[in-house]
């Protein structure tokens, strides 16, 4: 089969058909319209195999995963979802495999309203790249730079969950189900991150653990943080392997958790239950922006915990 059967067949027609876009798959460049008054959010990532996921990994999950990761940092910004486009590289033209990946990315695209309206496919080892396109009313995006000290800061879901299924699964030993369903397809927050513009203060997504993703919130003169681990929302399995190691690693610094983390001024805090049932998961407070001082973790017996890493870095945790 051909390069251009194998787009044809599967990638073609992906996701929701969109009255903005004057031109899909099948041309040079696909032609998109943009609404007025507002700004288009851009963002790509790129799961390479044997970093971001096992080569032998669910291809229908693949693809749920490789759009949410996307659709994640569109929730962080507070943008509505739009288009994505594709780069795939494939070792094969292994028809049952692309099959199943665009199911997985299909659906989760069409359960946002998004259409794939373009991409590229080449030969080589398996590596994935998203690009998804969003919008935000002009200058209504949430960012990561406007907390300010005395606002709360705020955690949707729960954390931890997806660290603690790749722990298991690299032990070898048995899996948590819901854990592993969080690793696999993660459910990017994009109601949350529309319910929250003109709310939040600032917004990040949670891709590399809290303690880095929060970090990026202080990173303005002036700011630090106290969260306290005992608010932390956790599964109960998450909870469970923290009592048998006495290690917070699994919330606070281990990736996948794709939560939104977001501070908010203390006015506005009665209308977290509300955006809560709007958005369709819990909001727990779990801090305070402080003035100055770094990002401080109280442990539960009152300690503070100090990291044995922080959060993934491809370049500074590569073997
Ligand atoms: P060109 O050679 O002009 O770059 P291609 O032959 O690569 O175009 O692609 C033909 C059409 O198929 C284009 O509209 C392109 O966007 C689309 N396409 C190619 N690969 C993918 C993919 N992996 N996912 C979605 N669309 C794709
Ligand atoms: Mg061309």
């Amino acid at each position: 089969m051909s390069e251009f059967d194998l787009i044809r067949r599967h990638l073609t027609g992906l996701g929701a058909a969109r009255a903005d876009v004057c031109v899909d798959i099948g041309d040079d460049c696909a032609l998109l319209r943009v609404p007025d008054a507002h700004e288009l959010a851009v963002s790509i990532d790129t799961l390479v195999a044997g970093v971001h996921f096992f080569p032998d990994c669910d291809p229908d999950a693949l693809g749920h995963k490789s759009l949410a990761v996307g659709l994640s940092d569109l929730a962080a910004v507070g943008a509505e979802p739009a288009w994505a486009t594709l780069a795939l590289t494939l070792p094969g033209a292994d028809e049952a495999w692309l099959a199943a990946f665009a199911g997985g990315l299909g659906r989760l695209a069409l359960a946002h309203g998004l259409r794939l309206v373009g991409g590229d496919t080449t030969r080589g080892p398996l590596c994935i790249s998203v690009q998804v396109h969003g919008f935000v009313p002009a200058g209504a995006a949430l960012r990561r730079g406007g907390a300010s000290p005395g606002d709360l800061i705020c955690v949707s879901g729960s954390l931890g969950d997806a660290g603690l299924a790749l722990r298991q699964h690299l032990r070898g030993g048995p899996t948590d189900a819901a854990a592993r369903a969080r690793l696999e397809r993660p459910t990017p927050r994009v109601a949350l991150g529309l319910a929250l513009r003109g709310v939040a203060s600032a917004a990040i997504d949670i891709s590399d653990g809290l303690v880095a993703d929060l970090g990026h919130l202080l990173a303005q003169p002036g700011l630090g943080a106290r969260v306290d681990l005992a608010r932390l929302p956790l599964s109960a399995a998450v909870a469970g392997a923290i009592e048998s190691d006495a290690h917070w690693d699994l919330p606070l610094a281990s990736g996948d958790d794709y939560e939104l983390c977001f501070t908010l001024p203390p006015a506005r805090v009665d209308r977290l239950a509300a955006i809560a049932v709007r958005a369709g998961c819990a909001l727990t407070p779990i801090g305070e922006i402080t003035r100055d001082g770094g990002l401080r973790c109280i442990l539960p017996d009152g300690g503070d915990w100090h990291p044995r890493r922080t959060g993934f870095d491809h370049f500074a945790d590569a073997p």
